[in-house]
């Protein structure tokens, strides 16, 4: 690992725990995707979370943020971040910015990126941290994603950091040919990690493993009625 003079003893510090993050974590666990790995080491966790989780940004847990949210384990951003299969010259959307972390991965790995957040104060908070790290290819939208973001469509890459009912099918609609769509589907205690490949026009849909995920509330997910506790 490279260090430069002007680090703080603190931020050195911060460093090292992510360099073992995403070798114990990630790396460890199967993700081979070399630029996933290295948006993993480059993008600092530890601005994404509240002040009183720092010491355990790099801890290989969910940890809470503000609204009653969530950030996402590590190695579920790698994970989904590697299903998506990018390549660098993608226009991604991303449903559920939360703290903005995962948006600041794909930032490393698009060209472009939008993510859309239903919760005003967490959008505006990812919009300012974003901006603190000269993230300049990430849009923030505030509102409803589980209509996608149609305006912007066709995306090359969709990735859903909520649990969602069912596939919504506008969602499908917004991806171009050859894209994917990875997104939890499922009740709200466990959902399965889904990969839905337009191809020819049509669903090609693949089931990777469980997960667990806060709702994605909204037109086409859970109705706040319907949600989990
Ligand atoms: N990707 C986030 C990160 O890197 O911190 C973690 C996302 S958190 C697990 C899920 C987020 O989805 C929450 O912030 C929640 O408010 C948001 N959400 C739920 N339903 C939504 C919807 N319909 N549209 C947009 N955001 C939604």
């Amino acid at each position: 690992m490279e260090v430069s003079n002007d680090e703080s003893p603190e931020e050195i510090r911060l460093k090292e725990l992510r360099s073992r993050m995403v070798k114990e974590q990630i790396k460890s666990r199967g993700i081979r995707d070399k630029r996933v790995l290295e948006a993993m080491l480059e993008i600092p966790r530890h601005r994404f979370v509240l002040p009183e989780f720092i010491d355990r940004a790099y801890d290989d847990t969910p940890l809470p943020i503000l609204e009653g949210q969530t950030i996402s384990q590590p190695y579920m951003v790698a994970w989904m971040t590697e299903l998506l299969d990018l390549h660098g010259d993608e226009k991604v959307l991303e449903i559920g910015t939360g703290s903005g972390y995962q948006a600041a991965i794909l930032s490393k790995l698009a060209r472009s990126v939008y993510t859309i957040e239903r919760i005003e104060a967490l959008s505006n908070l990812a919009r300012r941290v974003l901006e603190e790290l000269v993230i300049q290819n990430v849009e923030v939208v505030t509102g409803d994603g589980s209509a996608g973001l149609p305006e912007h469509a066709p995306y090359d890459g969709i990735i859903v950091t909520a649990g969602a009912p069912e596939v919504p099918p506008c969602l499908v609609e917004q991806l171009s040919e050859g894209a994917r769509l990875v997104i939890p589907v499922g009740p709200s205690t466990i959902q399965m990690l889904t990969v839905v490949e337009k191809q020819k026009g049509k669903p090609i849909v693949s089931e990777e493993g469980s997960c667990v995920f806060v709702p994605l509330v909204g037109k086409y997910g859970w109705k706040e009625r319907r949600q989990a506790s």
